[in-house]
């Protein structure tokens, strides 16, 4: 089960412990991210690829409870 989250830590309920936390949030490189990166590489464009990594746009964020670490959903873009 995964709570509807969006890109900034969120207040849900711990489906783990049942406690109402703020998640934490991690930034994961996508699939996307590799492949776009990939592809400005091949047209030349590294520092392109590079900033890709850099900018947290281009990211998935997951969301984890702060008090269990239980894993509480993903946000794609
Ligand atoms: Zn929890």
């Amino acid at each position: 089960m995964s709570a509807p989250v969006g890109p900034e830590p969120t207040v849900v309920t711990c489906h783990n412990c049942h406690k109402r936390v703020t998640t934490s949030v991690d930034y994961a490189a996508s699939t996307k991210t590799h492949l776009l990166a990939l592809l400005l590489c091949i047209f030349g464009l590294c520092p392109c690829a590079c900033c890709l990594y850099c900018t947290s746009c281009a990211r998935n964020v997951e969301h984890r409870c702060p008090a269990c670490k239980a894993f509480l959903g993903t946000y794609e873009r």
